[in-house]
């Protein structure tokens, strides 16, 4: 619609244009407030002078899906407004950043609990889309937004989704190295949802240990390691599970590492019980034991 009118700092009379919130590839999202009702919303503009052919029939595909897609877990697409140079996507806001940021600001990653809750949110979400026969293909924390009002986390940039039939391949390459599947990177045919999969396990690593599981000096060596599937597992586990005791981390080692820095263990030393006696304690064990259905303690085992 070449008619409408761009005025600086405002699209089409509608929206007033605020601060940038963040930068891709292809877009700038920004601040925007509706000039009349006073709606906050964030506005992904896309230059289209800077789209290259193919580009712009994806540009279509993620206006398609995005509309398809509607979960509580996925940012919502509320209109779009097409201008002869750019596209302007008025979105759902996010209030509380993205998840990139967030995990930088934790070294050694989040604490377990908080990783879980927003772990399940992104599948759930997910799950859904794959329901709906969307496959996302650019999974990674700086898609995932906050709302800190709702309490939620939400998916979002669906520039690189796209329909698939279950069971068909598709081919086209698309997502960011350090995320992606590595039949993805040879250039095969692969299956859509297995690929999202992937990207999935390279957040929950980087939620849990603060960062990538894949990620090298250059771009060649990333890809070798994710040809090979050679990832660490987070240092403080492997410091433990030693088989020459003699290795094997030290409490104090532990409790210095990374990972628990900023747990506060005194809840537990706050709330002193008395010891209860050893009659009752017998009688729990007993019991736990019936509950499980464990014919007997197996702790003096032998482990081969
Ligand atoms: P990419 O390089 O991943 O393809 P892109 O150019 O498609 O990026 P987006 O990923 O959609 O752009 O957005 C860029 C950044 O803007 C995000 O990483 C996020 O920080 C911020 N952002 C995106 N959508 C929202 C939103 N609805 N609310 C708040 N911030 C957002």
């Amino acid at each position: 619609q070449p008619s409408l009118t761009v005025i600086e700092g405002q699209i089409a009379g509608l929206y007033d244009l605020g601060r940038t919130l963040g930068t891709g590839r292809f877009a700038v999202v920004k601040l925007a407030r509706h000039v009349f009702t006073g709606q906050r919303v964030a506005v992904k503009v896309i230059d289209k002078s800077k789209l290259a052919g193919g580009a712009a029939g994806q540009l279509l595909q993620e206006v398609r899906c995005m509309k398809l897609v509607q979960h509580p877990n996925v940012v919502r697409l509320y209109e779009v407004i097409d201008t002869h140079a750019k596209l302007y996507l008025i979105l759902e806001l996010g209030d509380g950043g993205d998840m990139f940021d967030h995990i930088m600001r934790h070294e050694g990653g989040l604490a377990e609990v908080r990783a879980k809750h927003y772990f399940a949110q992104i599948v759930h979400a997910i799950s859904y889309c794959h329901r709906l026969h969307v496959v996302h293909r650019d999974l990674k924390p700086e898609n995932v937004v906050f709302f800190q009002e709702q309490g939620v986390v939400k998916l979002t940039d669906f520039g690189f989704s796209n329909r698939f039939q279950p069971g068909k391949m598709l081919t086209t390459s698309c997502g960011s190295l350090a995320y992606s599947a590595p039949e993805i990177l040879l250039g095969d045919e692969y299956d859509a949802p297995a690929v999202d999969i992937w990207s999935l396990g390279v957040i929950l690593y980087m939620l849990v240990c603060g960062h990538p599981p894949f990620q090298e000096a250059n771009d060649s060596e990333t890809l070798t390691m994710i040809m090979d599937c050679r990832y660490t597992v987070p240092a403080l586990i492997s410091r433990m599970l030693q088989r020459d005791p003699k290795r094997r981390a030290s409490l104090e080692q532990i409790e210095g590492h990374a990972w628990l820095q900023g747990v506060d263990p005194s809840p537990a030393s706050r709330c002193l019980a008395p010891l209860p006696c050893s009659r009752s304690v017998r009688r729990k064990r007993r019991r736990m034991r019936r509950m499980r259905g464990s014919p007997a303690p197996w702790r003096g085992r032998a482990v081969h």
